[in-house]
């Protein structure tokens, strides 16, 4: 099996034509040239404002075709363009050489950046298909059919991963389309839905082969299309995840139960097999050696799930450091295995707020008590750190209540000094798309901006500063308002740290001003332990002594 599947991926890296190249837009396209305040829109998320993360689901793709011998590669152009300033775009496109694109519209924020790769793409190759897929994508797909014709297909829902292999066959082969599931298309001036599977059986299709991302840099030898975000060679992490779907209904998610049944085909969530998860992991720790998130609530999966993901992370004697998220507070049980079973472990929460009738309001029913009990279990059972995340911009939310977030902040941080991590931030730029809040938001308090794909590319394309690209308020706080406690609050939330030197004055910098990305990312806990993370340990090296992005 192993070298059967070695087999295979040597034979997608020897073989000449890209089936499909897989391209990352910016958020704003020419954010280059534009004189924009981005705020602290993506302070807690690894990327800059640029947002240049590509979704894992590039990965996903790839794991799943590669093995195949299909030729799958990333093009991380939002990160190009963000490290190479006088890098040509339209130049660049050119270059590329496939019998696809696809470009992704997963987070809204892309609009701007897809819909304008998408348009140049179709100039400079108009006999390549373009395709859009992930959730924004699959929101919008009527207006994107009716309204962008140099887009020609959208492809629906979360779990496309097998329906890729059917639709490169067809284009290749020049096959008839209606039998690729969840493709949309145009066929004679109509605009065509093929049917939807639902995506709860294709599970077990995720994975994510880490090793890929290697080999695809050492094959082009080209390392920056690959890399996920511009500080990941200083703030190294990878990501698997362990469901796809939701049991809750937060007011402000898109990813929730109520936004998947509505608008995504998904009835239930999806687990993935732990041994998936474990092979993810696994494919991190041999080729990267770097800290792992492990995305989706591991105790709410339930104590076989968690039984069995346990036995198998000390089976397979996996040590590297892991990030885990929950949803609601947890028993001590649960921290008494993390402590037993893993190497180093943190943990991360989002109450959203200190105030238990905000929580509630956001679908987050449970009290500062149990909020309380869990960072002592997490503290006593030796988790390396507690990130606890706080929004501004909730429902039922006044200006005290965010205050009262700072308070409450620095009630613990006396407490437990830099253990835990109190981050509050705007919701931003938007509230997605198929949330409670934007579907149903006057029974949330929400006015919202903007409705259709095109309202909110003209909010990102006429924004002098991220409080006007906003697509909401709500009726206790103002967009102004948003902002200004966005940044005082943000201010005195890092301030709260001992360690204080990294707050900078924000300015119209692409950098994080509040806090350096590495204290999301845990960083520093970096291993070397096989060839393959020597080669990117030497890497951070060298890019350290060059002081790329400093
Ligand atoms: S924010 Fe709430 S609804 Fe969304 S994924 Fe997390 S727990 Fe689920």
């Amino acid at each position: 099996m192993f070298f059967q599947t070695n087999a295979y991926i040597l034979f997608c890296i020897i073989s000449r034509v890209n089936d499909l190249i897989l391209i990352h837009a910016p958020t704003i396209y020419d954010f280059r040239e534009r004189e924009i305040n981005y705020g602290p829109v993506s302070d807690l998320v690894p990327s800059t404002p640029v947002f240049e993360m590509y979704p894992i689901g590039f990965l996903s793709i790839m794991s799943n075709l590669c093995p195949d011998g299909y030729k799958i590669k990333i093009e991380n152009i939002a990160l190009e363009m963000l490290i190479n300033k006088k890098m040509n775009v339209e130049k660049k496109l050119s270059s590329l050489e496939s019998e696809i694109f696809g470009i992704d519209l997963h987070w809204l924020p892309h609009v701007h950046g897809a819909i304008n790769i998408a348009k140049m793409l179709k100039k400079i190759r108009p006999d390549v298909p373009v395709i859009l897929g992930g959730l924004s994508a699959t929101y919008f797909h009527n207006e994107i059919m009716k309204e962008l014709p140099f887009i020609d297909y959208v492809m629906l829902g979360d779990t496309t991963e097998p329906f890729f292999k059917d639709f490169i066959d067809a284009i290749e082969e020049k096959r008839d389309l209606s039998n690729v599931p969840n493709l949309v298309y145009r066929e004679n001036g109509k605009i065509k839905i093929n049917k939807v599977i639902n995506p709860e059986k294709y599970i077990d299709k995720v994975k994510l082969n880490y090793k890929l991302l290697i080999k695809n840099c050492i094959k082009n030898l080209e390392i920056i299309p690959s890399i996920p975000y511009s500080t990941w060679m200083k703030s190294s992490t990878a990501m698997t995840f362990i469901q796809k779907g939701c049991h809750h209904n937060c007011v402000l998610c898109g990813g929730s139960k109520y936004a998947y049944k509505n608008f995504y085909y998904r009835n239930f969530v999806s687990y993935r097999p732990v041994k998936n998860v474990i092979e993810d992991i696994k494919s991190v720790e041999e080729s990267l050696g770097i800290p792992i998130y492990v995305s989706g609530d591991i105790y709410q999966a339930g104590p076989k799930y968690r039984e069995e993901f346990f036995k198998l992370i000390k089976e397979n004697n996996i040590d590297s450091p892991m990030l885990f998220e929950i949803f609601n507070p947890t028993q001590e049980e649960f921290y008494k295995d993390m402590e037993k079973s893993t190497g180093m472990y943190a943990m991360e929460i989002s109450p959203e707020s200190s105030n238990e009738f905000v929580r509630a309001w956001c679908g987050r029913y449970y009290t500062n008590f149990a909020l309380e009990k869990n960072m002592e279990y997490a503290k006593k059972h030796n988790a390396g750190k507690m990130d606890i995340f706080f929004s501004i911009g909730l429902t039922h939310q006044k200006k005290e209540n965010v205050f009262e977030d700072v308070q409450f902040a620095k009630k613990y941080h006396d407490m437990y000094n830099d253990w835990v991590h109190f981050f509050t931030s705007p919701i931003s730029p938007f509230i997605d798309p198929g949330s409670l809040a934007f579907e149903l938001n006057e029974k949330f308090g929400y006015r919202i901006f903007a409705r259709t794909l095109m309202d909110h590319y003209n909010l990102l394309d006429k924004a002098k500063s991220w409080i006007d690209a906003l697509n909401y308020e709500t009726i206790w706080l103002s967009k102004n308002d948003i902002g200004n406690l966005s940044i005082e609050a943000g201010k005195n939330m890092a301030l709260l740290r001992s360690n204080n030197s990294n707050i900078k004055e924000r300015k119209n910098s692409l950098l994080p001003a509040i806090f350096e990305k590495s204290e999301l990312m845990w960083s520093d806990k970096t291993n070397i332990k096989t060839p393959m993370s020597f080669f990117v340990n030497t890497y951070r090296g060298i890019y350290f002594r060059l002081k790329i992005r400093s």
